[in-house]
């Protein structure tokens, strides 16, 4: 069973109280009983004196002066004159230990009768049995000793002084162990309730239940229930802390997992885009080793090979400019671009290109500046213009503006092509995703475009995103931090 901290104090202060009033009482009931005993020895030392003057006066007042005649012959008459004199029983003896007045009470124990052998030779001696005490003392005349006075003392008063003391302690000693473990108790609880509070905030804490309330006491107690407080916050910041870290790192390790993924297909594709060129380009090589007389052959070989070389190399120089931004954020040459002016120089360098599909331009070119690299805006608009040419519808046409919003630059390129599925939107912008890979093959295009110009875009802190598409054509959006002029 488990006893109450409570009870425990309770408990101990009570009986430190009880032991003190013990020891208390022992002390003051030792100090009544010797106290007690000087009185009487004195008293009865007195009475003794007395007797023995009296003694004398009636020796002296006799006819026959010798004692032990005396004692034999009046020793009754002298013991009951002696009697009302002092008030106390008495007995008289003789030199030779032989009773010389009535007996009034046992005097023939054993251990009265040593003491009267005692007292025989001219010593006072007593003798307490129960509440009775015998007081033998040597009867006088002049040095020499003639017989023995033995007195009878009641010591019942004493007794009952002594007892009545005892247990007045005994009554105090009880009310006090009573008291005091009531008192101790209600003093005691209100610590107790803060240590056991104390226990059930540790345990909610053991828990994981970090949110602790402060007991708002003066003492130790609320010193300590701060401290836990505090500590408690402490060990949940921690553990936030931690788990952030964790997620961090969680997110990280996801992060290069996928980077790897990513350039693991990367990868592939790069194998398989090349391979197909290469396959064509071999077949044709032995397809003229076998015939070398054929005109008509060489002719399509050549057709052939130098679409397929020239795509080859277009890819070889997209997929290396990828690579070197995706590595070393490449050597970008930041300076005050003229938006403007910078789109015009690209929409003049494929203008024959526009021509030869049918496709008419319109702008709206407002002016608008931005901190970037010339070479890399350049690939941007260039693979964007590109895609808006070669997705297009025959004589559709290309709606190209610049504006400044929110303090940044926007380039919207819309054309009024063939559109992108819906469900595919997201894809477009990975490196080899083609919609349709026949078509982009005769546009000689390897699924790289959209995703260098968005690399490039973003090395210059831009954005390139899809507005809209659709039946009517497709709309994209290029966006950079503006620079004030
Ligand atoms: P590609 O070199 O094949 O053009 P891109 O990365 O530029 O590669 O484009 C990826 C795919 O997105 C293209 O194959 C094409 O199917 C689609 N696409 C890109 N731009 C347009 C556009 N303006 N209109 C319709 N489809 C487009």
């Amino acid at each position: 069973m488990k006893i109450s901290i409570k009870i425990k104090f309770s408990l101990f202060l009570a009986v430190l109280l009880l032991l003190v009033v013990f020891f208390l009482s022992v002390l003051v009931l030792q100090g009544i009983r010797s106290n007690q005993q000087n009185q009487y020895e004195q008293y009865l030392s007195q009475q003794a004196k007395l007797a023995n003057t009296y003694f004398i006066q009636r020796i002296l007042s006799e006819e026959n002066k010798v004692p032990q005649t005396f004692l034999s012959v009046k020793g009754q008459e002298f013991a009951e004159q002696l009697e009302v004199i002092s008030g106390l029983s008495l007995v008289l003896y003789n030199s030779q230990g032989e009773r010389v007045s009535k007996k009034v009470t046992d005097t023939e124990s054993d251990n009265i009768k040593k003491t009267l052998d005692y007292a025989l030779n001219n010593k006072t001696a007593y003798l307490t049995e129960g509440n009775s005490l015998y007081y033998l003392a040597p009867l006088r005349i002049g040095n020499e000793q003639v017989g023995v006075i033995q007195f009878y003392y009641s010591l019942s008063g004493h007794q009952g002084f002594y007892n009545n003391i005892r247990q007045l302690f005994i009554y105090i000693g009880a009310g006090l162990f009573i008291l005091s473990f009531f008192l101790g108790y209600i003093y005691y609880n209100s610590f107790a309730t803060g240590i056991i509070k104390l226990g059930q905030t540790v345990d909610r804490i053991r828990e994981g239940h970090y949110e602790t309330t402060v007991l708002k006491r003066g003492d130790e107690i609320g010193k300590l229930s701060q401290g836990i407080h505090t500590m408690s916050g402490q060990i949940s910041r921690t553990l936030q802390e931690m788990e952030a870290e964790q997620n961090k790192l969680k997110l990280a390790v996801d992060k290069l997992s996928l980077l790897d993924q990513q350039q693991k297909q990367f990868i592939g594709n790069v194998t398989h885009e090349f391979k197909t060129p290469l396959t064509s380009i071999k077949a044709y090589l032995d397809l003229l080793e076998m015939y070398p007389d054929d005109e008509q052959l060489l002719q399509t070989a050549i057709t052939n090979m130098k679409s397929e070389t020239g795509r080859l190399y277009e890819m070889v120089d997209k997929v290396l400019q990828l690579s070197a931004l995706e590595k070393y954020d490449f050597e970008l040459k930041f300076e005050k671009l003229a938006v403007k002016q910078a789109v015009e120089l690209v929409l003049n360098s494929l203008k024959g290109r526009m021509d030869k599909f049918g496709i008419s331009l319109d702008t709206e070119l407002g002016e608008a500046y931005m901190e970037g690299d010339k070479d890399s805006l350049t690939i941007v608009l260039i693979n964007l213009l590109d895609n808006a040419i070669k997705y297009n519808k025959a004589n559709g046409s290309i709606l190209v503006k610049t504006y400044v919003a929110s303090h940044r630059v926007h380039i919207e390129i819309s054309d009024t092509g063939i559109g992108i599925p819906e469900d595919l939107i997201h894809k477009v912008f990975e490196p080899f995703y083609t919609v349709d890979k026949n078509r982009a093959r005769e546009n000689g295009g390897a699924g790289l475009g959209l995703s260098l110009a968005r690399k490039h875009a973003e090395s210059m802190g831009g954005t390139v995103e899809l507005l809209n598409t659709g039946n009517e054509g497709t709309s994209f959006r290029i966006s950079f931090p503006a620079v004030m002029n």
